[in-house]
């Protein structure tokens, strides 16, 4: 019993403290503007790079099904949530996607990650139910480089035509669209956005589609060799504005493990359990958010967010 104790206390020490002994910084959630939904690990594809660590047996986070998600759905309503949002592994190998998606998008407007090969191309005729839905599905498709010999030496060979391919599937469907693209440390952001809007110029795409640059999050359950941020850090170099930008100020997301759906501070914790913070969301929305992982330095260092409101 002691030994548990000991435990705990340490696991309490590390959420608030690092290691050197300074305050963590922490966001303070002060509203639920989007609910995030992991639907689930599993995807077509097995990219080395993934920050899921996603493929076709994988079962770290398990599919969702409609009735399990209803109630944090219904519940954010309740707490006057903006939009419901979807990331995975490849949402559309969940057999529920789509009824899941119909029943969100009665509630409010939603957003689909997807990388718009075949599990999403397979289900284009479903996709119809959702244009009369009461709110928009916008779908946001992975594209990492701007050129096809890049993007498939991550993916797989073809996937960069594929996924230029569903692209045009869902916008002839008149479905919007956004992209996420891999960013480099050093890049000339500028430039390599030019090369994308040529690409989609090339195959019949809106020139002008918004992008979301990412850093590499490393693989889950990766450490990381990046400084620790300070509570000092977030008062020095944050205002209590820029606070209000992290994600996890403004969201959550639901995640399913070993049969049990639990509400998560952001999309990019779940490889974690210091994150997992229970069941309920107004329960979750008053506890401060401890920036321990290693992915929150991207956020405090290049304003890294999964969301696009
Ligand atoms: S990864 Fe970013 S959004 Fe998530 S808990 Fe850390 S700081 Fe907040």
């Amino acid at each position: 019993m002691q030994m548990i104790n000991v435990v705990q206390q340490d696991a309490v020490k590390t959420w608030f403290y690092t290691e050197d002994g300074d305050k963590r910084g922490y966001i303070q959630p002060h509203a639920l503007k989007e609910l995030w939904f992991h639907t689930g690990t599993a995807c077509n594809l097995s990219c080395d790079f993934c920050l899921e660590g996603s493929g076709p047996a994988d079962k770290r986070i398990e599919l969702i099904k409609l009735d399990e998600v209803k109630p944090f759905m219904d519940e954010a309503i309740t707490l006057g949530v903006e939009q419901f949002s979807f990331t995975g592994g490849e949402p559309f190998i969940a057999r529920q996607m789509v009824k899941v998606l119909e029943y969100a998008a009665n509630l409010r407007p939603c957003l689909v990650l997807t990388n718009a090969t075949e599990p999403l191309q397979q289900r284009t005729k479903q996709l119809q139910v959702l244009q009369h839905c009461k709110h928009p599905v916008s779908f946001r498709v992975s594209l990492d480089h701007p050129n096809a010999a890049e993007h498939d030496a991550g993916r797989g060979e073809g996937t960069f035509l594929q996924a230029l391919q569903g692209m045009r599937l869902l916008q002839a469907q008149g479905f919007h669209l956004s992209v996420a693209r891999q960013m480099q440390p050093d890049e000339d952001s500028l430039s390599v956005e030019a090369q994308y809007r040529e690409v989609f110029r090339q195959h019949g795409l809106d020139e002008d589609l918004h992008m979301v640059a990412f850093p590499d999050f490393l693989t889950p359950g990766a450490s990381a060799d990046v400084p620790d941020v300070s509570e000092n850090c977030m008062t020095t170099y944050q205002t209590a504005d820029s606070r209000r930008q992290f994600m996890c100020s403004f969201s959550k997301m639901i995640v399913k493990k070993r049969g049990r759906l639990a509400v998560y501070s952001c999309t990019l914790v779940d490889d974690d359990e210091d994150y997992d913070q229970g069941t309920s969301l107004s329960a979750a929305l008053k506890d401060r958010v401890s920036m321990k992982h290693h992915r929150c330095f991207s956020c405090f260092s290049y304003g890294s967010s999964c969301s696009e409101l």
